[in-house]
């Protein structure tokens, strides 16, 4: 039996896996937790029948704890659950299905416990790569991909050399404003940005599929997991989310994988590092398809992907400042705060203020998010 924990059950990523684990009767789910939604949290208690539960609110820990009195289930809440849930000792694999950097702490406490990381949250390795990819290989455990672009990158992987890879070949859909320019994006309403051609996923990560900010972030998660510098990462526009990515070889030889866009297809891969196992769904219809078709990410328009690269290139704390400003920014344009174009000038102006910092430590990291935070509040 493989047991597993999931941060951050209750979200696109975590329900997905919650439906692998209930279609394969060799996983068992141990530990569960969401940030607020005690509610789904609770039905997930009683259908998977975990050991352990946090909730990030600390209230809605004590409500849950009453409400599931009658379980053998233990609540434990705020960062404190969250780090007990990571490295529980029964548990095999910690799902990272939370967002953004609050992943960072709970995904070091997992690894020195031993626990291999199915990763989705990118915003920990964006900003934290350099602490946990050298982390992982001290330990010995591995981090397998979630993300679907990484997964397919795994995935060709497979029986080749990482040190025979020329380019990674990033694919994008270029999200839902494809093709608009500048002009036509200042208009854009909360409800437009979150409708994704191809794919359903939280909100915050469909915002940043339609700035293009995912794609960048994407690149920096690309080269802390796969060793590969920017200058042989590329992004390529594929718009049906067919090709999921690619690798070129140093034969010139590319290797793909394509499928239809479903998020369970790698949350599974992960789960079985790499084994291949039955999995119910869609499967392409290639003449039905007609064409799949390629392009340049506009980044003039999509300023999203130039800024995160320009992040990455500058290295040390500057890629905490671009994530920590697009959280920021994300949440405020949620909110109806800010217009749809601000998040770049967030971001902008974010980066523009920060003196970089070269290797931070996880205090450092904490910190300039912190304060980038409290920058962007007081000013917007
Ligand atoms: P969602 O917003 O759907 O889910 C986030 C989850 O994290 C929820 O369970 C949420 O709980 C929980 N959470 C939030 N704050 C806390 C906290 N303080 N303590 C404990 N749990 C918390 O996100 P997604 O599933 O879309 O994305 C998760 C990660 O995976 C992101 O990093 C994203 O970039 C990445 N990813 C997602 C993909 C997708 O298809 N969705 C694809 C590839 C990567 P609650 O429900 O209570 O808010």
């Amino acid at each position: 039996m493989k047991k597993i924990v999931i941060l951050g059950s209750t979200g696109s990523i975590g329900t997905q896996t919650l439906d692998i684990v209930s279609k394969n009767e060799d996983l068992q789910v141990v530990g569960i937790s969401a940030g607020q939604n005690i509610s789904m949290l609770e039905e997930q208690i009683r259908l998977f029948q975990p050991r352990l539960a946090a909730v990030g609110d600390e209230e809605k820990a004590k409500e849950l704890r009453e409400r599931v009195r009658d379980t053998n289930c233990r609540v434990v809440g705020g960062m404190e659950g969250l780090l007990e849930l990571a490295v529980m000792e029964e548990a095999e694999i910690l799902v990272t299905a939370i967002v953004g950097m609050i992943g960072i702490r709970p995904t070091m406490e997992a690894i020195k416990a031993g626990k291999d990381i199915a990763l989705a949250n990118k915003e920990t390795l964006v900003t934290a790569g350099h602490l946990i990819m050298p982390l992982a290989k001290e330990y010995g455990v591995e981090i397998l991909p979630v993300d679907s672009e990484h997964s397919a990158i795994f995935q060709c992987l497979n029986g080749e050399k990482e040190k025979t890879i020329d380019k990674l070949l990033i694919t994008a859909s270029g999200g839902p404003f494809r093709g608009r320019k500048r002009a036509d994006l200042e208009n854009i309403q909360v409800e437009d940005a979150l409708k994704h051609p191809n794919w359903a996923m939280g909100q915050k990560i469909t915002i940043d599929s339609a700035t293009l900010v995912n794609k960048g972030l994407e690149v920096m998660e690309a080269k802390w997991l796969f060793g590969v510098d920017l200058d042989h990462i590329q992004v390529v526009v594929q718009p049906q989310s067919v090709i999921h990515s690619m690798i070129q070889f140093t034969d010139g030889s590319i290797m793909a994988q394509l499928g239809t866009p479903d998020m369970r297809l790698p949350i599974q891969y992960a789960l079985y590092r790499g084994a291949r196992r039955y999995l119910d769904g869609e499967r392409l219809d290639f003449a039905a398809l007609g064409s799949i078709t390629f392009e340049n990410p506009d980044m003039e328009t999509f300023k999203g992907l130039p800024l995160a690269i320009e992040a990455a290139k500058r290295g040390g704390s500057m890629p905490t400042v671009f994530n920590a400003a697009n959280e920021k920014a994300v949440a405020l344009f949620l909110q109806r705060k800010i217009q749809f174009l601000d998040i770049y000038t967030i971001i902008e102006e974010a980066m523009e203020n920060h003196q970089v910092i070269s290797n931070p430590a996880v205090e450092d990291i904490l910190k300039i998010e912190q304060d980038v935070y409290d920058r962007i509040e007081s000013r917007w």
